[in-house]
């Protein structure tokens, strides 16, 4: 089926940011883009709070969070043993986003029926209980990798309009390639969630990359991992399908950072500007 993704950019500044910026005690945060992943270098002894909600800090005062697609600022307080607190309004970097319309979806994935209301209750609270696990594992160190070979298909933080009817933006980055292609694991974590049969997911799998930081990829054909596993960078977990809300076979990979949700292009060093202002294609 074909589907036009209309896509309109506008750049507000510079879109130079960084997915990982690394920065300190000072500057912890100030400047991100939004849907950045930002990682501090603090002391082991420091406590850092991000609007009222405390950030895990690493035995080797590493920690990690994520800014919000729309988040323009955030209060931040540090305290460290024998010092001043730093506290601080850090002030994001705003982006804006792409405009897209998908059509020829089942009608039933756009519009959920009543009957598949307590399904997906049960199949939310799976995905908010896989994204809410704090472990002090650091994988979200690593340079992330590309989970699929495959065109870039969508974007983070488009608006959606599905079969005409304008929905919540897309908060992924979806990558279209054959049915069966393999789908690897973007860095190293311990398996969350890993089902086959989600009703608007299809194959989904979450990996837990420590702090909170986690991957979700899903539409997928097969799963070939199970909750538990620890799995690699690299390693295989199933491949591209189209289950789910898909028109067409792609892996959709998001990123959070606990309910926050990241933009995985940035992780990845995609720009939006890269993935191309107007394309035609299946999703
Ligand atoms: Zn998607």
């Amino acid at each position: 089926m074909k589907i036009l993704l209309a896509a309109i950019l506008f750049f507000s500044g510079s879109i130079a940011s960084v997915h990982a910026l690394e920065q300190d005690r000072e500057t912890c945060g100030n400047g991100a883009q939004q849907g950045a992943l930002v990682l501090c270098q603090l002391m082991p002894s420091d406590k850092i709070w991000l609007d009222g909600r405390e950030v895990m800090v690493a035995a080797n005062g590493m920690t990690v969070f994520g800014i919000a697609r729309d988040q323009l600022s955030a209060e931040l307080l540090i305290k460290r043993p024998g010092h001043e607190d730093v506290k601080k309004q850090l002030l994001f970097e705003s982006r804006a986003y792409q405009i897209e319309r998908v059509n020829g979806l089942p009608p039933k994935t756009v519009t959920v029926p009543d009957g598949w209301k307590k399904r997906r209750a049960i199949e939310n609270g799976r995905v908010a209980a896989g994204r809410a696990v704090v472990s002090a594992d650091q994988y979200w160190r690593a340079v992330f990798l590309r989970p699929a070979e495959g065109r870039i298909s969508g974007v983070y933080g488009s608006q959606r309009i599905l079969n005409g009817k304008p929905r919540s933006p897309h908060y992924g980055l979806d990558i279209a390639n054959d049915v069966g292609t393999p789908v690897r694991a973007p860095a190293t974590g311990i398996v969350r969630l890993a089902a086959s049969d989600f009703l608007l997911e299809g194959g989904i799998v979450i990996i837990d990359h420590g702090h909170g930081v986690t991957s979700t990829l899903f539409h997928m054909d097969t799963v070939i991992v199970k909750e538990g596993d620890i799995i690699d960078q690299g390693d295989p977990i199933g491949t591209i399908g189209a289950k789910g809300r898909a028109s067409g076979p792609h892996v959709d990979w998001r990123m959070n950072w606990l309910n926050v949700r990241l933009d995985p292009g940035l992780a990845i060093g995609i720009s939006d500007e890269k993935s191309g202002a107007i394309v035609d294609e299946n999703n």
